[in-house]
């Protein structure tokens, strides 16, 4: 089946907004197994809005909109749909009570008349409930088309989208389709890719896609089947080969898993405590960790040590440590995590010390050099690093190489449970 995207509004059309709704029905649509040829963005401008819909109607099975629900007189997208698909519109009470209940719970208690409008809803429309604004969403069928409606904050868009349209869409494909996520840190994305070169090029269903982050890649297994068990069965075998080929570099296969919540449930199985001992990153890596809900089981308290003093009477490095080899260095390094674990008490901890620029650089140490050590019942590990880009991509990639070595640290099992 093919769906298209419709994004309504000048302010997209002139660079004002950027348009992350039809990204992300994409990628939905994607999910869903539904093919999509065009995409297209379009003014509020009811002359074109029509050629634009009955360009898509005659092409695609699914036209989805976004934008142009609101009561102004400037968005009318549900007026020129309708119109194009010869669907008069009608008052629909429910839609309506909900109006009125809407601004009885808003703080703009007064409700406009320009609001009702958005009650009218096309001859036999499916209407959404829009929990987080006042335009409901709208699913129009006709002749074998079917149009979804759905308002252009991404606030009321997404919910109404997972809630409501894409379980309309699962019913309505015939194929279902299924994916899983593997996560791998520690590995350049060509890397990866060579790696499984061979499944790559074999691959048809399931398909492999791969997505590069920060100090990541990932690795997306997607099957098609007549039904979700199929499917299932389908990728479990990728997913296992994938496992195996890079090992412990996978962090995680659950897709809502990110790198600082794989550490902490590692952190919270071993029963390890972790303390962060920062320079560069000012901070970064503890605030990654403590994004993570319940990081208070393993995180007490973390120090950012920015000068050579702060290390010192923070850290107690060594005064000689600093002017022999400097601040950036593999000795520094050391002494901060095994400085850091003692001063906070715990089992773990992880200290960065690198030279995030713009100045600040030499031939001998230049910016983008990174130091990063793990100290773990006495044992330290150092690691260095020459990272490329500005200040804060610098920043971000210590953050990650470090969460990433604190992960393979514990996994390598230094730690209580291992004797
Ligand atoms: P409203 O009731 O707020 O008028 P609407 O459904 O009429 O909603 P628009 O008027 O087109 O939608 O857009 C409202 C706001 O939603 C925009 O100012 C913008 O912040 C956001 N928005 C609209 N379209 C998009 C898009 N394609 N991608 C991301 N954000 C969008
Ligand atoms: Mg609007």
């Amino acid at each position: 089946m093919i769906a298209e995207v419709i994004s309504v509004g000048t302010e997209l059309l002139l660079g004002n907004i950027v348009n992350t709704n039809a990204q992300f029905l994409a990628e939905k649509c994607a999910l869903l197994g539904l093919s999509m040829y065009h995409q297209t963005v379009v003014g509020d401008n009811p002359e074109r809005l029509s050629q634009c819909i009955r360009t898509a109607l005659d092409r695609a099975d699914i036209v989805i909109f976004t934008g142009g629900l609101g009561p102004t007189e400037d968005d009318l997208t549900k007026e020129v749909c309708a119109q194009v698909m010869g669907l008069p519109l009608k008052e629909d009470p429910h839609t309506r009570a909900r109006i009125q209940e809407y601004f009885q719970n808003s703080i703009y208690k007064k409700i406009t008349e320009n609001n009702w409008k958005q009650a009218m809803v096309p001859e036999g429309a499916r209407v959404l409930d829009n929990h987080n604004g006042t335009a409901p969403g709208l699913i129009l069928e006709k002749d074998g088309k079917t149009a979804i409606l759905l308002p252009g904050p991404p606030g009321e868009l997404y919910p109404l989208f997972n809630q409501q349209v894409y379980p309309y869409l699962q019913e309505l494909c015939p194929e279902k389709i299924l994916s899983r996520m593997v996560k791998i840190c520690g590995c350049g994305e060509s890397m990866v890719e060579e790696q499984i070169l061979d499944l790559i090029d074999t691959q048809t269903n399931p398909t492999i896609a791969t997505y590069a982050k920060t100090g990541e890649v990932h690795l997306r297994v997607t099957a098609k089947a007549a039904s979700t068990e199929a499917a299932e069965q389908m990728i479990k075998p990728v997913v296992k080969e994938l496992k195996k080929r890079f090992g412990s570099k996978v962090y995680s296969v659950k897709e809502e898993e990110t790198l600082e919540m794989a550490v902490v449930r590692l952190l919270k199985k071993h029963e390890l405590t972790v303390t962060t001992a920062e320079s560069c990153t000012g901070g970064l890596l503890a605030g990654r960790i403590v994004n993570v809900p319940g990081a208070s089981q393993v995180f007490r308290e973390g120090f950012i040590t920015y000068s050579n003093k702060a290390k010192r009477k923070v850290l107690d490095v060594s005064k000689s440590t600093l002017k022999k080899y400097g601040a950036v260095s593999k000795e520094t390094a050391r002494e901060m995590a095994a400085g850091g674990a003692f001063a906070a008490d715990a089992d773990i901890c992880i200290a960065i010390t690198g030279l995030a620029g713009p100045d600040g650089g030499t031939e001998e140490k230049p910016v983008g050099l990174v130091y990063m050590a793990c100290y773990m019942d006495g044992n330290v590990t150092v690691e260095k690093y020459q990272f490329k880009g500005n200040r804060n991509k610098i920043r971000e990639q210590s953050v990650v190489k470090a969460l990433d070595l604190l992960r393979r640290t514990v996994l390598e099992g230094k730690g209580k449970d291992k004797a």
